[in-house]
C-alpha cells in the first residue's frame, strides 16, 4: 500500500506562525493505517481532531529539533495517543537535546509511556513498526541540534537549516519526495533558514522525483508560494508543489 503525506501546517517564522496566517503542526505520513507525525508544532492536537484522525493510530513521533514551532504539541500527542498512559504503542525519535538536558521539551514523566525512545545523531537509523527513520545530516540551525531526515527510504525532509554544501553529499539523489522547509525567498545573512535560492541548488543537484516547499515566512507568502514553486519547477525540471494547510499528497 502506498503512503500518503498530510500537511497539518505550513507556517514558518514568527509572523506567519503567531498571527496564524498559516497553521503550524508539521506533517504526518500514513502507511497501512499507521501514522508517523513529524514536528507536531502548536495546534497539531486540535488540527488532527478536525481532520478526523484517530490519535491512537499515531505510532511514532519524530522531532527534527526542539524549537516550539516543531514541538509544542508533542506532549499532548503522547498523552492522547496513549490515552493518558493506558496504552503503550507510541515511540519517539528526537535529538537528545529535545528529551534530556536544560532545554528539553518532552515532559519527563511522559517518557515512561514510550515503547522506544531513541536519540537522533548524524547517520543514525531507527525503526519502529512500519517506520524506518534515518538522521541524514545535522543541520546548521541557530546552534540548536537539528536533523534532516529520510523516512522509509522514500521521503527526504530538509528541516530548518542554513544552506551548506555538504547537504549535496548527505541527502540522497532521486528520492521519491523531498520536503523542503523553504522559509525565505532570498537568502538572509546570519539567519539559518533555507531560501528558494537554496532550494534551487538542492533540487538541481539531488533531482527528487517530486518536491514540496513549506514552512513559509511572510516574505514567501507575499511572493506567493505557488509562483515560487512554478519558478523552481521551471528552473530544475522537478515537479515542485507548494504546500497548503491540510494538503494530502499520495506517494506515487
Ligand atoms: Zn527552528
Ligand atoms: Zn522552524
Amino acid at each position: 500500500m502506498k503512503s500518503k503525506v498530510i500537511f497539518l501546517g505550513t507556517a514558518g517564522g514568527r509572523v506567519v506562525t503567531f498571527n496564524l496566517i498559516r497553521r503550524s503542526g508539521g506533517f504526518l505520513v500514513e502507511k497501512e493505517g499507521s501514522y508517523l507525525h513529524v514536528d507536531p508544532g502548536p495546534g497539531a492536537f486540535v488540527y488532527l481532531r478536525q481532520l478526523g484522525i484517530n490519535y491512537r493510530l499515531i505510532d511514532l513521533i519524530v522531532l527534527s529539533h526542539l524549537h516550539l514551532d516543531h514541538s509544542a504539541d508533542v506532549n499532548s500527542l503522547l498523552e492522547a495517543s496513549t490515552n493518558g498512559g493506558k496504552f503503550r504503542n507510541v515511540s519517539l525519535f528526537a535529538p537528545r537535546s529535545a528529551i534530556v538536558g536544560p532545554d528539553r521539551v518532552v515532559y519527563p514523566y511522559l517518557r515512561k509511556r514510550l515503547v522506544k525512545e531513541e536519540f537522533l545523531s548524524e547517520g543514525s537509523e531507527h525503526t519502529y513498526k512500519h517506520w524506518k527513520v534515518k538522521a541524514l545530516i545535522r543541520h546548521r540551525h541557530h546552534g540548536v541540534e537539528t536533523y534532516g531526515l529520510l523516512i522509509n527510504d522514500e521521503i527526504a525532509y530538509v528541516s530548518c537549516a542554513g544552506f551548506e554544501e555538504r547537504m549535496l553529499e548527505l541527502y540522497p539523489r532521486n528520492v521519491k519526495l523531498m520536503i523542503l522547509n523553504t522559509t525565505f525567498y532570498s537568502r538572509r545573512k546570519g539567519i539559518d533558514h533555507l531560501s528558494a535560492q537554496d532550494a534551487l541548488i538542492l533540487l538541481k543537484e539531488l533531482k527528487p522525483k517530486r518536491a514540496v516547499i513549506t514552512h513559509f515566512s511572510m516574505e514567501m507568502i507575499q511572493k506567493n508560494p505557488k509562483r515560487v514553486a512554478e519558478e523552481l519547477s521551471r528552473k530544475t525540471g522537478v515537479e515542485v508543489i507548494p504546500a497548503s494547510d491540510n494538503m494530502i499528497l499520495e506517494l506515487k
